[in-house]
C-alpha cells in the first residue's frame, strides 16, 4: 500500500483546538459531580487529544431532571411546529458555518477522512436537520370514522424525554439521525455519545443553544456505556431510549428498559450485509462498488458489504480486479486529501479486527490480499480479502467492523438468495445486475432493512433505515423516524349531547 504524503508515519496534521470537554446540562457546560474525566485518543498517533468529563448515574439524574422540566413545563413541546422549524434551520446554518472545525474534530477523534467529514458527514447532518425542520409543522392526527354517534380524532404528541445512545463510527450523522426527528416531534433529550468520540456532540450542544433551542431540551452526557449509558436505559423518568451500537449491548438496553419503566426502545444494531454480483455486471464497476462497500469508513459502518457473492461466470476476473484495486488503496493521515483509508477508531477495535483475521486463517480461509496492520504508529489495517470461506465460519458469521471482506462464488439466483439470508443479521444488501427481473426477485427475497441495486451506501434523510432480525427494530430517518417520537392519543366525544 502506498504511503500518502504527510502520512501518520511522519508529520500528522494538527489537532484542532478543543473547546468543549464538559457535560452539557440545562444549557451549561459543567464538570461531572464526581469531577472525574476520561481521555479521548487520536487514533493516528495513539496520543491523548483531551480529557473529557466522565458523567455517571448522578449526572444522568441531573440531566434527566433538566430534560423532564423542559418537557413538562418548557416552551419546546408547546410552541407551534413552525417555530421549532425556524430554530432547527438556524441550528443547521450554524453547523454549516463550522463545517471545517467539526470535520476536524471527527477526524482526530474517530480517524475519519477529513474530506469525507466536510463533504458528506457534516452536510448529511445538516440535511437531516433541514428535512425534519420541514416536517415539524406537518405533524397532525386524523379524524376517525366511528361506527357509532361519536366524534373521534387522534392527536400526535411528543413521546417525552428521550435517551439517545450513539456509537463512535459516525459521531455526527448518528447525533443528527437521533436528535433531529426528536426535536421536530417536540421531545427533550439526553444524548450519550460514545466514549471514543465525545468531542463533536459537545460542540453541537453549544450550537443548539446559540440557535435558540431552549435550555434542557438537548443535554449531552459524555461517559461510558456501563455507567452513564446504563443509567439512561434504566431511568424511571426517561420515556424512550434510541440506541445504535452492538447487538450485545442492544440486548442490555432492552433488558434495562423492561426492568425499569417499560420504556419503548428502538435498536439499530450490527450487520453482516451481502453484496450479490451477477454475471451480467460490469466487472470493473462492480469490483469498485464491492471494495468501497467494505472499505468506506475503514469498514466501521454497520451496513458494510462484508460478504460478497460473485456469480461463477465472472468470478475469476472479478477477483483479479478486486485485488488490483485493493492493493493501490492509499492508507495514511485522514487529514491528507490523498488518503483513502484512515486508522481504525481505537486500540480495542484494531486488535479485535486483527484477531478476526487470525481466526479466519485458523478456520482455513485464504488471504487474497491484506491481513496485516500498516505503518509503525496508529491503528491502520490493510484492506483485507478472504477467499475459501463458508457461511459457517466465524469471519463470515460475525460482524468484524473493519476492512475485512469474505469473497464467495455462487452459481444460481436461488443459491445466492439462500446464502445471502444465512445470517442472524438483516440490515442491508446490495445487488449488481442489469436484469430487472433478477433485481426485483432478489430485493424482495432478502430479509434486510435496505436493499441497494447497482449502488451502495445511498442514504438520504428521506430513506427509512433500520434492521430486520438481530439487526434491531425501529427506523431512523424518513418520516418513520419522526413517528417513532410521537404518541398517538385518541380523543372521543358524543356527537349528540345525550348521555350514553
Ligand atoms: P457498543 O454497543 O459497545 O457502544 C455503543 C454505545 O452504547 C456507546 O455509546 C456505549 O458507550 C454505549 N453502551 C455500552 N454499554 C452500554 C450499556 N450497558 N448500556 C447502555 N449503553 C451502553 O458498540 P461499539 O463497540 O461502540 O460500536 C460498534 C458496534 O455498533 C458494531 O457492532 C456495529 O455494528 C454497531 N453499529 C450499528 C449501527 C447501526 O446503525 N445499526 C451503527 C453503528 C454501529
Amino acid at each position: 500500500h502506498e504511503q500518502s504524503n504527510g502520512s501518520a508515519e511522519t508529520t500528522p496534521f494538527a489537532v484542532p483546538e478543543i473547546k468543549y470537554t464538559k457535560l452539557f446540562i440545562n444549557g451549561e457546560f459543567v464538570n461531572s459531580i464526581e469531577g472525574r474525566t476520561f481521555e479521548t485518543v487520536d487514533p493516528r498517533t495513539e496520543e491523548v487529544i483531551a480529557k473529557v468529563a466522565e458523567g455517571d448515574k448522578e449526572d444522568v439524574d441531573v440531566a434527566v431532571r433538566a430534560a423532564r422540566q423542559a418537557f413538562d413545563h418548557g416552551p419546546w413541546p408547546r410552541m407551534p411546529g413552525s417555530q421549532r422549524s425556524r430554530i432547527m434551520v438556524r441550528f443547521a446554518e450554524l453547523v454549516e458555518q463550522h463545517v471545517e472545525e467539526l470535520a476536524a474534530l471527527d477526524c482526530v477523534d474517530a480517524g475519519k477522512l477529513f474530506v469525507w467529514g466536510k463533504l458528506v458527514d457534516i452536510p448529511s447532518g445538516v440535511g437531516m436537520l433541514r428535512y425534519y425542520a420541514g416536517a415539524a409543522d406537518k405533524v397532525h392526527g386524523e379524524v376517525l370514522k366511528s361506527s357509532r354517534s361519536l366524534h373521534a380524532y387522534t392527536l400526535k404528541e411528543p413521546i417525552g424525554v428521550v435517551g439517545h445512545i450513539i456509537p463512535w463510527n459516525f459521531p455526527t450523522a448518528m447525533f443528527f439521525m437521533k436528535v433531529a426527528p426528536a426535536l421536530a416531534a417536540g421531545c427533550t433529550m439526553v444524548v450519550k455519545p460514545a466514549e471514543q468520540t465525545p468531542l463533536s456532540a459537545l460542540f453541537y450542544a453549544d450550537l443548539a443553544k446559540q440557535a435558540g433551542i431552549p435550555d434542557g431540551v438537548i443535554n449531552v452526557i459524555t461517559g461510558f456505556g456501563h455507567t452513564a449509558g446504563a443509567a439512561i436505559c434504566s431511568h424511571m423518568d426517561v420515556d424512550m431510549v434510541c440506541f445504535t451500537g452492538s447487538t450485545e449491548v442492544g440486548r442490555l438496553v432492552m433488558q434495562a428498559a423492561a426492568m425499569s419503566n417499560l420504556k419503548p426502545v428502538s435498536l439499530e444494531l450490527g450487520g453482516k450485509s451481502p453484496v450479490i454480483i451477477f454475471d451480467d455486471a460490469d466487472i470493473d464497476k462492480a469490483a469498485e462498488l464491492a471494495l468501497n462497500g467494505i472499505l468506506y469508513n475503514k469498514g466501521e459502518i454497520c451496513v458494510a458489504g462484508s460478504r460478497v457473492y460473485v456469480q461463477e461466470g465472472i468470478y475469476d476476473e472479478f477477483e483479479k480486479k478486486l485485488v488490483e484495486k485493493a492493493k493501490i488503496r492509499k492508507l495514511g493521515d485522514p487529514f491528507d486529501p490523498n488518503t483513502q483509508q484512515g486508522p481504525q477508531v481505537d486500540k480495542k477495535q484494531f486488535e479485535k479486527i486483527l484477531s478476526y483475521i487470525d481466526i479466519g486463517l485458523k478456520e482455513g480461509a485464504t488471504l487474497l490480499t491484506g491481513g496485516k496492520s500498516w505503518g509503525s504508529k496508529g491503528y491502520y489495517i490493510e484492506p483485507t480479502v478472504f477467499v475459501n470461506v463458508r457461511e459457517d465460519m466465524e469471519i463470515t458469521r460475525d460482524e468484524i467492523f473493519g476492512p475485512v471482506m469474505s469473497l464467495m462464488k455462487f452459481k444460481t439466483i436461488e443459491e445466492a438468495i439462500q446464502r445471502a439470508n444465512t445470517t442472524k443479521y438483516g440490515l442491508a444488501a446490495g445487488i449488481v445486475t442489469n436484469n430487472l427481473n433478477v433485481a426485483n426477485r432478489v430485493s424482495r427475497s432478502i430479509r434486510a432493512g435496505i436493499v441497494w441495486i447497482n449502488c451502495y451506501f445511498a442514504f438520504d434523510p428521506d430513506f427509512p433505515y433500520g434492521g430486520y432480525k438481530m439487526s434491531g427494530f425501529g427506523r431512523d430517518l424518513g418520516l418513520d423516524a419522526l413517528h417513532k417520537y410521537l404518541q398517538v392519543k385518541t380523543v372521543v366525544t358524543p356527537l349528540h349531547d345525550s348521555p350514553w
